[in-house]
């Protein structure tokens, strides 16, 4: 199973906590920027032509903030220049503040057929705080446009003053608002952010606090339908999300426009961080690469194995064999001392449940 990422990098406004590539000021650049992506997608489908493609993930920034014809085009783009299977999963990322009745039309005719809304919390102080554009009310129109849809909700935990009540709020909004899936993931605070003075100040929930919002949201998750099937996304029964899974899976994948990176034939690449190179690049008929490996049979190995335990579905010793001919426990001798972090069953290997949320530090154990 091989993805295409598209990175769309602009949006009305920086959020305090935000190292994303995403430019607040640069939206007079939509339209050269999107002929520029559109070449891109030409070349590099002319290169990867014959392969087939199942997943489309427009990521940001903030894919709804420009104009859907945009990404109407985007779509004929990919659709003209790769061979995107017909049962392809299309998402993309929203801001529920960027959205209208006619943009979800547009985008539904396009064939996008996954939405993935960036709420946050429910709590309109805290998103005020995070600089975001929005309100817990934008979230609800939003989700009322998408009735019936396949939709996915962020849910942000680790903000200055939250609460439980908070988090049970923010929940029980995603599941009133008929989201399919939920991604709860904690606040990273970015060195060169704003909120990164809050951290430093202290204001921030520490790590043991952050695990109990998290428990608590699990929890909660839970009882409302949402299976945990990767520490930070839940789901309602068949509503994975296939684009991520196969970054999981160490699947291959090509990603787009500025930034992106990719994983191809072996080998990682990954495109400029800065938006006039990347347009300059590709006027002048180059990829705008600047970073690319060959990844080595040993951090192959790593990687199969890391990314295999972040999920439910933890790591299969015959696939592993199959990639790499040994058995990876061999391969990870430090296995037989943290093996009681870990379930067996037939041949999967798993981190037991209550231990997925600090898998980080048991995976950096298991590579010693
Ligand atoms: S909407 Fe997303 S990408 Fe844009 S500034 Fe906020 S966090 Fe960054």
């Amino acid at each position: 199973m091989s993805g295409i990422y598209i990175h769309i990098p602009f949006c009305k406004h920086k959020c305090t906590y935000c190292d994303f590539t995403s430019f607040p000021n640069r939206l007079n650049f939509a339209e050269a920027y999107m002929a520029c992506l559109y070449k891109e997608v030409a070349e590099r489908g002319k290169m990867y032509a014959g392969r087939k493609f199942d997943t489309v993930y427009i990521g940001g920034g903030t894919p709804s903030v420009i104009e859907p014809n945009y990404i109407a085009g985007l779509m004929k783009q990919i659709r003209n220049c790769f061979a995107l299977a017909s049962d392809a999963e299309v998402t993309i990322e929203m801001n529920p503040g960027t959205v209208d009745a006619a943009k979800i039309v547009a985008y539904k005719r396009a064939g996008i057929n996954r939405f993935s809304v960036g709420l946050q919390t429910a709590n309109d102080a805290q998103l005020r705080e995070l600089g975001r554009i929005h309100t817990a009310a934008d979230f609800v129109a939003c989700a009322n446009l998408l009735k019936g849809e396949n939709f996915s909700a962020d849910v942000m935990l680790g903000l200055k003053g939250q609460t439980e009540e908070d988090v049970k709020a923010t929940i029980a909004l995603v599941h009133a608002n008929g989201a399919t899936h939920v991604s709860m993931y904690a606040l990273t605070p970015e060195d060169g952010t704003p909120i990164y003075t809050d951290y430093l100040n202290g204001e921030l929930p520490d790590g043991d606090e952050v695990a109990e919002l998290y428990d608590y949201g699990r929890a909660l998750l839970k009882d409302f339908g949402y299976l945990r099937y990767e520490v930070s996304n839940f789901c309602k029964p068949g509503y994975g999300s296939r684009h991520n899974l196969n970054y999981w899976k160490r699947g291959e994948y090509i990603g787009m426009g500025v930034s992106a990176s990719s994983f191809m034939d072996g080998k990682r690449f990954t495109n400029t961080f800065d938006l006039d190179e990347y347009m300059k690049c590709i006027l002048s008929g180059y990829f705008p690469v600047i970073e690319s490996e060959d990844v080595s049979e040993k951090d192959a190995k790593f990687e199969f194995v890391m990314l295999a335990l972040r999920t439910v579905f933890g790591v299969s010793t015959a696939a592993y064999k199959k990639a790499f001919g040994s058995d990876w426990r061999e391969d990870f001798p430090s296995y037989a001392r943290l093996s009681a972090y870990f379930e067996e069953e037939g041949d999967i290997t798993r981190i037991k449940d209550e231990y997925l949320y600090v898998q980080n530090q048991i995976l950096t154990e298991l590579m010693e």
